[in-house]
Order: C-alpha cells, then structure tokens, then sequence
C-alpha cells in the first residue's frame, strides 16, 4: 500500500457506503481519481478495467503538468490540479517534482511566437502565474536550452512531473482504502435506463450513476449504449533518451516537440497523428523513423544533448472539436469524463474531483458539458499542446 493520502487531502464528511451506488468504467488517472473522491464522499464505488490500473494512456503518459492554460474555465482546473498534486505527493504516496515549464517559438515563425504572446495576455487576463521571459534571460537561467533563435517565450513555476503509472496506482489504492471496489481485468459494456454496467460474465445490477472515464475506447462503449459522443483517439509518440539535464521542461512550438526530465535522462515525445485512430488495433510501437526525427529536434534545442535512446512507444490522446474536454453527464445516471487533448493526466486531481462532485448531485461545469454536441460532428483531430487554433 502507497502511503495514506486522506491526511494530505481536504477535510470531507464521508459516511462510507450510505452514498448512491456508482460504478466507474476505466481505472486510468482520471477514473481511479473520481474513484476516490466519490469513496470519500460516501458512495459505494466499484471500478472496471479491462486489464490492470492504468493500462490505458494513463500507462504510456510523458507526465508534464502545468498551468499555463490560456482559457476558462480550463486554467482554473489546470490550477486546481497542480496544487492537489502539490499536496498528495510525498515520499510515501507519488512523487510530483515541481519543475518550471518553458513553451517557445522561433524566429521567423509568426504565427506560434504571435499565438504564445497573445495567449500569456489572456493568461495574465485571469491570473495564471506565468510570464513572457526575454531569450536572454532564457539562456541565462536554463543554460543547457538553446536560446539564440527563440521570438517568443513563456515561463511558469505552476508546473512540475509525475510517473503517470505510479500517482494512477496510488489513488487505485487510496480509493480501495477508503471503501471502493476494484475490478481490474473485467471489460464491461454499458446500458442505459436504468443505467448499468454489464460486465462479460454477464452479471449486472442498475446502479445510481455509471461514469464511464474509458480513455480512448470511451467513444465505442457509449456508441454500443446509443449515446454518441464528439471525440476521435489519435496516436501520439513518446521516448526516454539518456541525458544530463534537470530543469527545465519546455515545448518547442516551432519543431512540435516537448520534453522533461526523467531518471532516466530525459523523456521527449511529440509526433502527433490528426487522424482517427482504433484503439483496438492501433500500432503500440513508435514509428521505425520517430527516435531519429525526434532526436534532432532535442539536439537543436539542447546542444549538449548526445542521445541515446533507451526506449520509445506510442499510445492515444482524445481530441474534441472545441480541444475541450467532454466532462459531465449525457443523460440520466449516465456521465462521461474524455476527450483531454493529450493533457488528462495533468488534470486528473482536479477533473476527478469535479465529476465526483458532479455524480453526487454537485454542479457540473458548464464549458465541459458532453451535450454541447450532438456526436454526429464531423471535425479534424488537432493536436492538444498547439499553442495556435491549427
Ligand atoms: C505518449 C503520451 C504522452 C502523454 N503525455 C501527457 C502529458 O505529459 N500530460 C498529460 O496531462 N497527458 C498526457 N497524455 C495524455 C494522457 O495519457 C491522458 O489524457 C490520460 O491518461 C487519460 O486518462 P484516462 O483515465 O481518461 O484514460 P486511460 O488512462 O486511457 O484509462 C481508461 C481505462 O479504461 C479502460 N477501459 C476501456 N474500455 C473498457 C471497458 N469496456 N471495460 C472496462 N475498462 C475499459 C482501459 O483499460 C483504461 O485502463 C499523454 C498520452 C500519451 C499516449
């Protein structure tokens, strides 16, 4: 058992089991997160996964967080988040390192350095602690990190990392503690009216609320039920390279690339596929000429960098039409939590949360709201760090 992270928490009346019975479908970040918050609260939880804990995306996941969010309510969810990681991590739960994010543009790239200015205004516009940082001042705060041919950059100390794997496994175990059931290796299919899971042995039971948090697979799930949903699974690409390098973490607009450090070195990815991909079959490997392509694009941002590539992967982000994720309820007693543009992990303290609260008759958020489509949109994947609408 992961340490205890109820004493870390906010204080929250919990009279174990006397709450309406919620069955969560996928024990990924997100779902194992609400898992917890809804235990906390009293619900009687049960969690399906078809495989283990975070054997989805949550399992395959860079683990950057930050704040720099330049819209509503998004930033405010974004904030949230990096203070619950803040005060759950330690030594006995997970480890968040606290770490500053850099996101740039080069010259001669108007558009990203155009779109990363304007985004730091509407940033300043509603509080988010992040700053325009002048190229000098780059390179002489982040030696490692070329500077010479950055237009536009932007900076926040509202950010740091986390094993994706290791906070999901913890709020797993968390969430047991506090009363709920997990059933790991049980894939479910999901009725409606009454709402209910069906798992493959074909027992089931209506329940009080179903919240189906099924990552990439979450759109094929409700199609089965009848309730269409507006998001597409792309395929992403991510490596660990050998390297000597521990701060900061920074996405490089220009070249459509990011990286942070990791024990190991340092952990890249980027490689974004726009267009719909099967999360059945998709390829789980990386791309035969992804380390390379990827490589040069971290040489010429650290020059240093001698790389090494020690592994590489790919897996699958959600994308929506609005690059908004689809959080609250479809209908009675049914909720979807999905669609996270590549950034679900660094939400999931606070999207949790939110649709636990939501479940238990709370407010959802409106910006957020499933419904908003109808499910039938046609619509391009766009990839979720972009700082531009492209
Ligand atoms: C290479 C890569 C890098 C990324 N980097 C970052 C990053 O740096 N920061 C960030 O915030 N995000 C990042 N992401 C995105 C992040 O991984 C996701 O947004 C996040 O993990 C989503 O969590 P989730 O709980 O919604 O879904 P998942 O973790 O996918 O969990 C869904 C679970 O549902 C289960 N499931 C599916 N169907 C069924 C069924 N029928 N019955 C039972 N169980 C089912 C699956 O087995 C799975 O475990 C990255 C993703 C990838 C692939």
């Amino acid at each position: 058992m992961t340490g205890d992270l109820t004493a870390r928490d906010d204080p929250v009346r919990s009279d174990r089991g006397d709450g309406p019975e919620i069955a969560v479908v996928g024990a990924g970040a997100v779902g194992v997160t609400a898992a917890y918050d809804l235990a906390r609260r009293g619900a009687d939880v049960t969690v399906y996964d078809s495989g283990a804990v975070a054997s989805g995306s949550s399992g395959r996941a860079a683990g950057v967080c930050y704040d720099a969010v330049a819209t509503e309510p998004a930033a405010t969810l974004a904030r949230e988040a990096i203070e619950r990681f803040r005060a759950l991590s330690g030594p006995e739960t997970f480890a968040f390192h606290p770490c500053p994010y850099v996101w740039l543009a080069r010259e001669g790239d108007a558009e990203h350095a155009d779109a990363i200015a304007s985004g730091l205004d509407r940033m300043a516009d509603h509080g988010v602690p992040a700053g325009r940082i002048e190229p000098s001042a780059l390179a002489g705060r982040f030696p490692a990190l070329r500077a010479d041919d950055v237009a536009v950059a932007g900076v926040t100390e509202g950010a740091g990392y986390a094993d994706p794997g290791a906070y999901t496994a913890c709020l797993a175990e968390n969430a047991v503690a506090e009363g709920a059931t997990l059933a790991t290796h049980t894939p479910v299919t999901v009725e409606t009216d009454p709402p209910r899971v069906v798992p493959q042995d074909g027992s089931s039971r209506a329940v009080g609320g179903v919240l189906v948090a099924a990552g990439a697979h979450s759109k094929r799930l409700l199609a089965a039920a009848g309730v269409p949903i507006a998001m597409k699974p792309y395929r992403v690409q991510a490596l660990v390279t050998a390297a000597d390098v521990t701060e900061p973490m920074w996405y490089d607009a220009t070249a459509g690339c990011y990286a942070r450090p990791h024990p190991d070195g340092l952990l890249a990815g980027n490689g974004t596929e726009a267009v719909e991909a099967d999360p059945d079959t998709y390829d789980r490997d990386a791309n035969p000429e992804f380390a390379a392509s990827l490589t040069d694009r971290l040489v010429h941002r650290l020059p240093d960098l001698q790389p090494d590539v020690q592994r590489a992967w790919a897996g699958l982000c959600t994308a929506t039409p609005d690059r908004e994720p689809l959080v609250g309820r479809l209908r009675e007693g049914l909720y979807v939590a999905t669609g996270f543009q590549g950034q679900g992990f660094m939400r999931a303290p606070a999207t949790g949360r939110r649709i636990a609260e939501q479940l238990l008759g709370g407010s959802g958020i409106d910006a957020f709201d499933p419904t908003r489509f109808s499910g039938d949109e046609s619509f391009r994947v766009r990839e979720g760090m972009s700082v531009t609408d492209e």
